[in-house]
């Protein structure tokens, strides 16, 4: 088999473009392969489709292709023009071989995509062979191509969530689809403005087909939702694991406050206690148990705090839309005259947002997806070290988490 006829077997070509010409280069450690166009072909106008004789060719460009056992291997052609009586002059937009705006064929992209799923951007261009800059570049067109192709749908239920970014000192917004599993939309910062953005995309008629949102009792988005999703105060869903994590503050700083008095006269019956109280009962570890029974048994305001924290935790077990009020009651009375400041004031605040608090009971959802997905995203940032902009860093989140179909659809078949 000749050289020519060998690759054009492995790209897959197909009539009416041939592979004319094949260069082996031992110390460029490259293979450069030069396709060509049949004579007399005829193709369609970008514009108009009219299909028209091939008028003159643009000038050589190449496209990096898979590796020849390890040989890179880049690919020649002129792009096709044809003159349409309507259009003019005008490049052919497509080739069969590649997407337009890529430096790459389709195989090679499609591999990329691969390594980046896998690796580091900074391993995927060690392995690839490719600038850092290509390798954003991939993504970022992965990335539209993917979010292209997607449904304009809305999510039945959907989960807000923000994000502190170190990197910036501030916070990203982040909206996933609960039941799939995916990032929706993030935006800068964690305003109304952050969230206004993406349900702006919709039209009033989708909004109906949105069921529930989870989120945490955060002003910017309640207000934003409450704006711009009709019905939206029977759908937000204050996330009882943000509530939780309230109450655990709460308990916390009751053991700090009761330490200090505690420790003023000498006595370090708190020292290094905190964990044990912000468990959940059942996830103690058994080497802690003994000491935090002996704790429970000492009548102190942490363990009066605690109580009242694992009570709460009760609460989100009700079975029915219609026992939950009982035991909020039963609950708030409790509190109420716990004698805990920490205690009453996330009481207060829960009771404030209570009606949001009990849609939980219709909906049944929380934001332990987005939760999953947040703790993905902090692998992301490791992964993307060096990211520079805002920008990459929402392409690597889709990139990852958004569900997307990254891959170009192929023209020819694969080779
Ligand atoms: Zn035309």
């Amino acid at each position: 088999m000749r050289d020519v006829e060998l690759y054009q077997q492995l790209l897959g070509f197909v009539a009416p473009w041939t592979v004319s010409r094949v260069e082996l280069s031992v110390q460029g450690e490259r293979v450069d392969i030069w396709a060509e166009l049949a004579p007399q072909v005829r193709l369609p106008c970008p514009e108009c489709e009219t299909v028209l004789p091939v008028y003159d060719h643009a000038e050589e460009r190449a496209w990096r292709h898979l590796d020849s056992c390890l040989f890179k291997t880049y690919l020649h052609a002129r792009v096709p023009r044809i003159k349409c009586p309507t259009h003019g002059t005008r490049q052919v937009k497509k080739q069969p071989w590649t997407e337009a705006r890529s430096r790459f064929t389709l195989l090679f992209e499609r591999l990329a995509i691969d390594v980046l799923k896998e690796a580091t951007v900074r391993g995927a261009t060690r392995i690839l062979r490719i600038r850092w800059d290509e390798a954003w570049h991939l993504m970022q067109r992965a990335v539209e191509r993917g979010l292209r192709a997607k449904d304009k749908r809305v999510p039945e239920r959907l989960g807000v969530d923000e994000k502190a970014i170190s990197k910036w000192a501030h916070y990203i917004t982040l909206v996933c689809d609960l039941d799939a599993a995916t990032i929706e939309h993030v935006a800068e910062a964690r305003r109304m403005e952050s969230l206004d953005g993406y349900f702006l995309g919709f039209s009033t008629a989708q909004f109906e087909g949105i069921r529930a949102i989870a989120m945490d009792m955060w002003l910017p988005y309640i207000s934003s939702t409450l704006r711009q999703v009709p019905g939206a105060r029977n759908k937000i869903v204050f996330d009882p694991y943000h509530i939780m994590s309230y109450m655990n503050q709460a308990v916390d700083e009751v053991r700090k406050r009761e330490h200090r008095e505690h420790r003023a006269r000498g006595d370090e019956t708190l020292a290094r206690s905190r964990y044990l109280w912000l468990y959940a009962q059942e996830h103690l570890q058994h080497k802690h148990q003994e000491r935090f029974a002996v704790l429970r048994a000492m009548n102190l305001k942490t363990g009066r705090a605690w109580a009242i924290k694992e009570s709460l935790r009760e609460f989100w077990k009700m079975p029915t839309p219609e026992e939950a009020p009982a035991h909020w009651k039963q609950w708030y009375r409790w509190a109420t005259h716990s004698r805990l400041k920490p205690v009453i004031k996330t009481k207060k605040g829960i009771q404030q947002k209570l009606h949001n608090v009990l849609t939980y009971f219709t909906h049944r959802i929380t934001n332990a997806v987005a939760e999953v997905i947040n703790s993905k995203i902090q692998t992301i940032k490791k992964a993307t070290y060096g990211f520079r902009s805002f920008e990459n860093f929402k392409t690597a989140i889709f990139f990852h988490c958004g569900g997307l179909r990254l891959y170009l659809v192929t023209h020819t078949k694969p080779g």
